[in-house]
């Protein structure tokens, strides 16, 4: 697929990355009513910039689309609770907050995490421009601005004395389209000595691991520690930590400050990680070249295994319908011909039928009255979890699926 755009932080020109074909939106769930109405499918192509390499999509959506109304809620799963109670104990103490303090969250959503912080006696902001996901997290206690965050929004906070200790994104750096405006808006709510810490997919792990299926139209943006040290350094603040977490695959969270802050001085693990990208050749086009010819050989791996399964006239049921799991099933054509149905814990996307391959979405009791032979695990990422959860289905002897790095049975 050929593009005229332009990187969307150093403006520079685009190579194609992958090209995984026409996608739905992956979190626009169908009702049932829709089922028989047109759908709009958008390229889902990624580039890499040839002059920063930063890996992204480009912007066929508006954000004001995809963002508005958000299905996913984050506190429908175990794991997840875990990671941000974990997280919230750590930075309380790294920090030393307390009710003197202030922690904004940017992309909050249900306020899953934040309600940590409230429970310490926190104050908290949540900021988050999708309004159903924002009414949950005021019913949990936090507050929270629905808007999209950026420059604008951050002078706003700024002028009213609103500044942070703490600032924090979780997998939303990755869903912004104006990246530039964002990050500098960062640095605008962020107190002298304040710190900001953002979790994203390592693209590392992302290309190592032929993950895909992280590639959606809500992710415009793919990141290693290289590309955002140069995203944050552009506008005046200094990557000093990072950790490497499992999170979606392998996630890593950076920590940064004000660029002249000298009460956080740069750890080793940041050259550390760096030295493990260069090493990888991440800072080289090249090595962005074969992805996609791994991609289609992880494909037709998984169709192999289906078509074989559905020859021995085996049944399949998937588990979960993550935002992930859409790009998987759309691309590599699965539909009810494999997969019977999927279920979900989540009642937002109960009765509902997946994007483009219209599989229908049902509760997980589903999967103890049918007893399919195979179950495929879309959200790959938490698949012991779910593998503990339904250890059940080995009573009747079915077997698990997991589709990434390349399909295998369990
Ligand atoms: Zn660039």
């Amino acid at each position: 697929m050929n593009t005229t755009a332009s990187c969307r932080f150093c403006g520079g020109p685009l190579a194609e990355f992958v090209d995984l074909g026409m996608s739905p939106l992956c979190e626009s769930y169908i009702a049932k009513g829709q089922l028989n109405s047109m759908e709009p499918f958008y390229p889902l192509a990624a580039y890499v910039c040839r002059d920063c390499v930063l890996v992204q999509l480009q912007e066929h959506v508006a954000p004001e689309n995809i963002f508005s109304e958000y299905a996913y809620f984050s506190a429908y799963s175990d794991t997840w609770l875990d990671h941000a109670r974990r997280y919230v104990e750590t930075m309380t103490e790294r920090l030393g907050l307390g009710s003197t303090s202030r922690v904004i969250e940017l992309g909050s959503n249900d306020g899953y995490l934040l309600q940590y912080f409230v429970e310490r006696g926190v104050p908290v902001l949540g900021i988050d421009p999708a309004a159903n996901v924002a009414g949950a997290a005021e019913q949990r206690g936090v507050p929270t601005l629905v808007k999209f965050f950026g420059v604008e929004t951050a002078r706003e906070l700024a002028e009213g004395g609103i500044r942070a200790d703490l600032v924090l994104g979780n997998n939303v750096l990755a869903q912004v389209a104006n990246l530039n405006s964002f990050v500098e808006g960062i640095g605008l709510i962020l107190k002298p000595n304040g710190v900001c810490t953002i979790e994203f997919p390592h693209l590392l792990e992302t290309i190592a691991g032929n993950q895909f299926d992280q590639i959606y139209h809500e992710h415009f943006s793919y990141f290693t520690a290289l590309t955002a040290e140069k995203i944050f350094m552009a506008h005046g603040m200094r990557i000093f930590h990072v950790e490497e977490l499992w999170t979606h695959g392998g996630s890593l969270r950076i920590y940064a400050c004000h660029a002249g802050d000298a009460t956080h001085s740069t750890e080793a693990s940041v050259s550390r990680l760096m030295h493990r990208e260069r090493e990888a050749g991440l800072h080289r086009l090249e090595t962005y070249a074969d992805f996609a010819e791994r991609v289609l050989a992880t494909k037709r791996k998984l169709l192999s295994f289906l078509i074989e399964a559905k020859n021995c006239g085996k049944s399949l049921a998937g588990y979960g319908a993550p935002g992930k799991g859409n790009t998987l099933l759309n691309y590599c054509g699965i539909r009810t011909d494999f997969l019977d149905y999927t279920v979900d814990r989540n009642p937002y996307k109960q009765g509902k039928y997946l994007p483009g391959t219209h599989i229908p979405i049902f509760p997980p009791e589903k999967i103890a009255e049918t007893r399919p032979d195979y179950v495929l695990i879309l959200p790959w990422n938490l698949k012991d979890e779910i593998m503990a959860q339904l250890a059940y289905i080995r009573s009747w002897g079915a077997r698990f699926v997991v589709p990434i790095p390349e399909v295998s049975v369990i």
